[in-house]
């Protein structure tokens, strides 16, 4: 097997505000694994709050690649990926982007889609949800109108001006909202007193509602919310998914957190027994990372992939939505086609 990889920059087409300023740009690498004339692509997503940049992806894909290259059995993915996570601890993007080239080589190489591979039927994609990001109430309502043929929202908060960005919506629809408050409230009293407040709002969830290292008021919360309560995070990889039983509803699986699909695969068996929901969401992806993710789709409750919606510069073809809801095509693999020559 061969491993190629290369950086890119994706812009958003609205600035993106978060917690420490505003965004109008995200980094990403393509990885693509060959295997007898075959290419299987993967992504690299990397929010700052992950600690994976540029560099950190291209030195781990680099010091990784002579044991992909010594592999001959792509379909060996258990042991190959594990050989990868004990490389390093941390680089789960980096990871990711390994794992999902591997997946859409292994389905090619089957001609299969990997949503078929996982045991998913078709029918059963989510609708996925449209983000509207924190920002002046002029700004929202604009977002309101470009998320018009999405039936669900994603709705950021983080404790400063979140009545106002609800009432704003509110005033232009009623649409079903998911809160992603992103560890924004700070203490348990104010948190569930909001809850309170949205809770004849028509919200879903709320996601993330307290920092992600505070278990104790995470259970505090979990025991009076009248809201069911979902993990991000709080939850990165299938080894924390226990923490999640006594403090939350549901959790948000990301590749990029826990790296990968074979990883996620585990991760959604797991939440299913330890009966919790389960929300599949991305970050800011092209259509390589977000039709990977969208291939788990049938299996999870809640997705969160509007990725491609909200950059303008995407790479590939893939996955697409009608009225918002996943459809999955039938191409083997993830489902994707380069649209411009990324080496
Ligand atoms: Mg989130």
């Amino acid at each position: 097997m061969k491993l190629t990889f290369t950086p890119y920059t994706l812009y958003f087409k609205r600035p993106f505000k978060i917690a420490h300023g505003t965004r109008t740009s995200t980094s990403i690498v393509i990885a693509q694994i060959e295997h007898e004339g075959i290419i299987g692509y993967g992504e690299a997503s990397m929010p700052p709050y992950l600690g994976e940049s540029h560099e950190t992806v291209l030195s781990f894909l680099r010091n990784v690649k002579p044991i992909i290259e010594n592999q001959k059995d792509p379909f060996d993915l258990e042991s190959i990926l594990s050989e990868i996570d004990l490389f390093a601890s941390n680089n789960t993007a980096a990871k990711a982007s390994i794992d999902i080239a591997l997946n859409d080589l292994i389905g090619k190489l089957q001609n299969k889609p990997c949503w078929k591979i996982y045991g998913g039927d078709k029918i059963n994609t989510p609708f996925t949800t449209y983000t509207i990001g924190i920002d002046e109430p002029e700004i929202i309502r604009e977002k309101i109108v470009d998320a018009n043929e999405y039936k669900i929202l994603k709705v950021k908060l983080n404790g400063e001006n979140d009545k106002l960005i609800i009432d704003t919506i509110r005033s232009v629809t009623n649409k079903p909202m998911a809160i992603d408050v992103n560890q924004g409230w700070k203490n348990k009293e104010d948190a569930l007193e909001m809850i309170h407040w949205l809770l004849d709002k028509n919200v879903l969830f709320i996601e993330q509602a307290l920092p992600k290292n505070n278990w104790d008021d995470a259970h505090w919360l979990f025991e009076r919310s009248p809201l069911p309560l979902y993990a991000d995070e709080s939850i990165q990889r299938y080894s924390d998914i226990g923490k999640a039983t006594d403090c939350f509803n549901g959790i948000n699986i990301k590749l990029m957190k826990c790296t990968g699909m074979h990883e996620a695969f585990k991760m959604i068996k797991r939440a299913r027994a330890l009966k919790l929901k389960i929300l599949i969401g991305c970050m800011s992806e092209t259509s390589c990372a977000i039709s990977a993710a969208a291939q788990l789709s049938p299996l999870t409750d809640h997705a969160d992939l509007d990725g491609p919606l909200l950059i303008k510069n995407n790479l590939f073809d893939g996955i697409t939505f009608t009225q918002g809801k996943i459809t999955l095509n039938e191409m083997p693999g993830i489902g994707v086609v380069q649209k411009i020559d990324v080496v």
